[in-house]
């Protein structure tokens, strides 16, 4: 296949909002496909007008449900929607599993939302910057609103949640849930807090815990995060979700906030690509530096720290450092 064709067509196909292009673009984002780059490259200029909402929270804690739910309502109003799944724990991506999770809501058969999952393919570290790319390309193909769900509460997950514009995050009156929320960051994340399954007992209790725990802490930016409930099964509380969320994009453009948050996540972008690079750089150009270097940590002769500190020197001298060209013969100290 000519790869510059492919790129020229799928291009063209992703700025008529063709589908089929789209998600075989972030296909290639996804498998990390250096073609990105370029097509990255092409568009990039169009992006910047989608919102992006992140929607995390503990497994089963109802999040697939009340995106279903919110997506619709926000195409209902107008929105052109996308969902995007990411799950850093299944290598499936694509249909299989999003195809489980959201065939109870009507959601993948409706013409109106893109529903797309991404799974991690090999390196964890990658899937964030895949999950970057994905959204610009919706972006690009024209969606006005991505909901973008986490499936758990690590890493990954914070790493998604700082590429979005508002934070969701969705918790559920069982036991436990208010204190998970705080032990794994998520606290700090949220800009709306959903107690998602109202309709079950101690909803209420849990709301009270979060206000207090919320009430301790400095409004971010002027924003004190709301509690809402809601019962996605039922339908509950959507219509008050949409309003928080347009209140909180309203608050972040009115204080110029957007601008400095949308900042800070490129700034983050701008470093997880140089250090993609660099690795790429030290893999493919260190020649046998790298294994000259293990033979000599393998002896215990070479810290692994200093071992690094010349393979980096020896892909990349500093300037102004004198380096001589490693020579991984001699000892560390
Ligand atoms: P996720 O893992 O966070 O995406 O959770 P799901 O949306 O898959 O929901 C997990 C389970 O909780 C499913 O059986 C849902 O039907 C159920 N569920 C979701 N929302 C509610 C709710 O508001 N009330 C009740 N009682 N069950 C719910």
């Amino acid at each position: 296949m000519d790869s510059g064709d492919a790129v020229d067509r799928l291009v063209s196909g992703l700025l008529a909002g063709k589908t089929p292009s789209l998600a075989r673009l972030i296909s290639w984002a996804e498998n990390r496909d250096r073609r990105t780059e370029r097509v990255l490259g092409r568009v990039f200029s169009r992006t910047g007008s989608a919102y992006r909402v992140g929607i995390t929270g503990p497994p089963g804690a109802g999040k697939s449900t009340l995106i279903g739910r919110l997506a619709l309502r926000l195409r209902d109003r107008g929105d052109k929607v996308a969902v995007v799944a990411v799950d850093p724990t299944s290598p499936f991506s694509g249909g299989a599993l999003l195809g489980d999770r959201y065939r109870m809501t009507e959601l993948s058969e409706d013409p109106g939302v893109f529903v797309r999952s991404m799974a991690s393919r090999g390196s964890m570290g990658g899937l964030a910057s895949a999950t970057e790319d994905a959204l610009d390309l919706l972006d690009v193909a024209g969606y006005t609103y991505i909901l973008v769900e986490t499936v758990g509460v690590g890493q990954v997950e914070l790493d998604v949640a700082q590429m979005a514009d508002t934070v969701v995050v969705v918790l559920v009156p069982e036991s436990g849930d208010g204190i998970q929320a705080m032990k794994a960051g998520l606290m700090e994340i949220g800009d709306i807090f959903v107690v998602n399954k109202a309709d079950r007992e101690g909803a209420a209790r849990l709301k009270g815990d979060l206000l207090s725990v919320l009430e301790l802490a400095e409004p971010r930016r002027g924003w004190r995060p709301p509690v809402l409930e809601t019962s996605a099964v039922r339908g509950d509380g959507i219509e008050e979700l949409a309003g928080s969320l347009d209140r909180h994009r309203a608050h972040l453009e009115e204080s110029g906030t957007l601008d400095r948050r949308r900042r800070d996540t490129l700034r983050l972008r701008v470093l997880g690509e140089t250090r993609e690079e660099l690795v790429r750089r030290l893999e493919e150009g260190s020649g046998d530096l790298l294994e000259t270097l293990l033979d000599k940590v393998e002896e215990r002769n070479l810290s692994p720290h200093e071992a690094a500190r010349r393979l980096a020197n020896g892909a990349l001298p500093r300037a102004g450092e004198d380096t001589p060209p490693s020579t991984p013969g001699e000892s560390g100290e």
